[in-house]
């Protein structure tokens, strides 16, 4: 016995792990969804940024503690 589904290849979807079908008119694969493209080319740029740019150290208590004092 032969299941439909067999011909199909699947893949996991990078940003939630769901199950994508890979085919032509799914033109957000791998991902199941146009969110989680965006989502993984967001992180994509702000890793970008992040190694572009200089390192952020984000310690806004310390810098209000000494702006305070
Ligand atoms: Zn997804």
């Amino acid at each position: 016995m032969k299941r439909a589904s067999d011909k199909q290849l699947r893949v996991a979807c990078p940003g939630c792990g769901a199950e994508v079908v890979w085919e032509a008119r799914n033109k957000y694969r791998p991902f199941c969804s146009e969110r989680c493209r965006l989502m993984d080319l967001g992180q994509w740029a702000a890793e970008r940024y992040r190694v572009a740019g200089e390192p952020v150290e984000q310690e806004p208590a310390d810098v209000a503690a000494g702006k305070d004092e």
